[in-house]
């Protein structure tokens, strides 16, 4: 199937309109005409090779919101007109211990990502969501409730899911004080389902800018972070702090807010590894965890989550051919809260 699309042709290029062929859609396919398809952070790192060798051309995106097209033969789990998201992986081995307990992301020989690296068939390159349509096998496609508006809808299927999985794993309810480093695309909904949980929400960001939209999101403290004074109140102060940076920081300033058995869940992915003094960890009985996205049956959970509660991402919606300036100005934290690509305009 002819695809137009926005495609880096090599390491740190701007990306330009490209056009390539899917796959036809197979017996246990759905093709979808996409919406909008979210810009994360971690399309510019893998643009950039931040995170290693990449696959070139690539196109990027695995926040993708659509509408169903057409569907295969034997698809029982939808229909044309449907509301459909794509996320960040579109297969995995399906019979290891973590596929077949709905964690699919840590698929044992490895998820089959949205882009930059090969399709099940082990040939293709994978494609990915900044793109006019898509076709995915649909066990790894996810229902939007019908009352979601498609652009906010878009973020959810990364940024969204990579922030409720956390929250639900590390129990966040009424009383707890959680902290949220990064007011960026993850970080807001961070705040977001934080705030939804019943927590009190404290967001730590190097951008006073964004203090009153903290606010207007729920959160119900902001502390500037590029005034190290700042740091001083809020000693021992957190149960749980959700890292969303996607630069390197040191690490060891926000150890020292948490408090006694808490634990700084690193989610943001600086190309450079961390230094940490373990003396923080020791003092306070503190932990430090990761998270990577959430598995299919969760991604889920969170979107009727969503339905229920109308929880949607920010967006700034832009053109396709705006993709290289939304990504100088992700890049200097100057996104609100997350740019969407409007796929019509590929
Ligand atoms: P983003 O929208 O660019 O947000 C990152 C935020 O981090 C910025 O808005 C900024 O917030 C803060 N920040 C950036 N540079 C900083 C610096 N030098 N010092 C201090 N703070 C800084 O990025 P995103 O899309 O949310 O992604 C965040 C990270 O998570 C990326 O590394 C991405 O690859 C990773 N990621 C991980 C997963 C996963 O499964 N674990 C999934 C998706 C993305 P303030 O302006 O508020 O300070
Ligand atoms: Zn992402
Ligand atoms: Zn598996």
């Amino acid at each position: 199937m002819k695809t137009k699309a926005y495609a880096a042709m090599s390491a740190g290029s701007p990306l330009v309109p490209f056009t390539f062929d899917r796959r036809d859609v197979g017996d246990h396919d759905v093709a979808l005409k996409i919406s909008y398809s979210g810009i994360c952070h971690s399309d510019i790192h893998q643009v950039a090779e931040e995170w290693g060798p990449s696959i070139f051309p690539m196109v990027p995106g695995h926040e993708i919101a659509g509408i169903v097209s057409s569907v295969g033969s034997k698809v029982t789990n939808f229909k044309i007109g449907d509301a459909i998201g794509v996320g960040v992986f579109i297969d995995s081995c399906r019979v290891c211990d973590n596929c077949t307990t709905g964690l699919q992301q840590y698929c044992v020989k490895g998820m089959i990502g949205t882009y930059n690296g090969l399709e099940s068939d082990g040939e293709t390159v994978a494609m990915g969501g900044y793109s006019d349509l898509f076709v995915i096998n649909e066990d790894y496609a996810l229902h939007i409730p019908a009352n979601l508006d498609l652009k906010g809808v878009a973020p959810l299927l990364c940024a969204g899911i990579t922030l409720y999985s956390p929250i639900k794993r590390w129990n966040v309810s009424p009383g707890m004080h959680v902290a949220v480093m990064g007011l960026g695309g993850l970080g807001h909904m961070g705040v977001k389902f934080a705030v939804a949980m019943g927590a009190h929400v404290t967001v730590l960001s190097h951008s006073p800018g964004k203090e009153a939209d903290a606010f207007a999101m729920g959160a119900h403290s902001f502390v500037a972070t590029n005034n190290p004074d700042n740091f001083k109140s809020i000693q021992k102060s957190f149960d749980l702090i959700l890292n969303t940076i996607s630069a390197e920081v040191a690490i060891d300033d926000y150890l020292k807010l948490l408090k006694l058995d808490g634990t700084l869940v690193v989610v943001g992915i600086p190309g450079e590894p961390y230094k940490i003094n373990v003396r923080n960890l020791l003092s306070g009985r503190r932990s430090i965890a990761g998270s990577m996205i959430g598995g299919l049956p969760e991604i889920q959970e969170m979107l009727d989550f969503c339905g229920k509660h109308n929880i949607l991402s920010e967006v700034e919606v832009v053109s396709a051919d705006y993709i290289n300036e939304a990504y100088v100005r992700t890049v200097a934290s100057d996104v609100k809260y997350r740019f969407v690509i409007d796929a019509s305009t590929i």
